[in-house]
């Protein structure tokens, strides 16, 4: 039994999560995503999250709330996933898969502020950026 089955198995037996065994897969290459929760059972781990410790455990306490949401028809990051990562302590409920970078705008007169995308801005200044 490898580190992930034995955390997973932990997991499931402290929660009682009325799910089986996933199959597990380490995705090598893959590193923007952690992990993800196929529908079929299976649990694709990125090896980066290997890493490090805390990220480890949350990531496949994610991926096991994802597992226990499907069995009441759960899917994404909705109400039913929600649910059981509360019950779970997932620390993240949606984390960085697909998540933007932040742009950093800034004025001469000294307002700094992020978006998720490039965008026109008009300072409250009255200055407008880019
Ligand atoms: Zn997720
Ligand atoms: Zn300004």
């Amino acid at each position: 039994m490898n580190e992930i089955e034995e955390y997973c198995k932990i997991i499931i037996n402290k929660y009682n999560l009325p799910i089986s065994m996933p199959n597990i897969e380490i995705n090598y290459k893959r590193h923007r995503i952690r992990g993800t929760a196929m529908y079929n059972g299976t649990l694709i781990i990125s090896d980066c999250i290997f890493e490090d410790k805390s990220i480890f455990k949350n990531t496949i306490r994610h991926e096991l709330a994802h597992f226990a949401a499907y069995t009441e028809n759960g899917f994404g990051h909705g109400k039913t996933f929600k649910k059981w990562a509360k019950l779970m302590n997932v620390k993240e409920t949606n984390f960085s898969y697909t998540r933007k970078k932040w742009f950093h705008f800034s004025c001469e007169c000294g307002k700094k502020w992020k978006a998720r995308k490039k965008i026109k801005i008009k300072c409250t200044c009255g200055k407008l950026l880019f």
